[in-house]
């Protein structure tokens, strides 16, 4: 599967591609190819959720995430100024 994500590595946002094989699961970010494992268990599949879930917000804000569509790619976002009603 994929999500879009800030890879803590290369500071972009990027598509990172997630496998399991039941027991544990690679995240590999394809911009920079930063690879980690945790392991494939309810708290992951709850990180995956809401990774999903705060992408949906985060989009709203910065249309430019958009724009992230194929794997290898990664994008720099400007920071806003928080906004007080978020
Ligand atoms: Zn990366």
């Amino acid at each position: 599967m994929h999500i879009k994500d800030l890879c803590t590595k290369c500071d972009h946002w990027t598509i990172t591609t997630i496998i399991h094989d039941g027991e544990t699961a690679t995240f590999t970010c394809t911009h920079c190819k930063n690879e980690f494992d945790l392991p494939w268990d309810t708290n992951t599949r709850y990180l995956i959720r809401s990774i999903r879930h705060s992408l949906k917000k985060r989009t709203k804000k910065y249309p430019e995430l958009l724009n992230l569509k194929h794997e290898g790619q990664g994008i720099k976002i400007q920071e806003k100024a928080s906004d007080p009603t978020a």
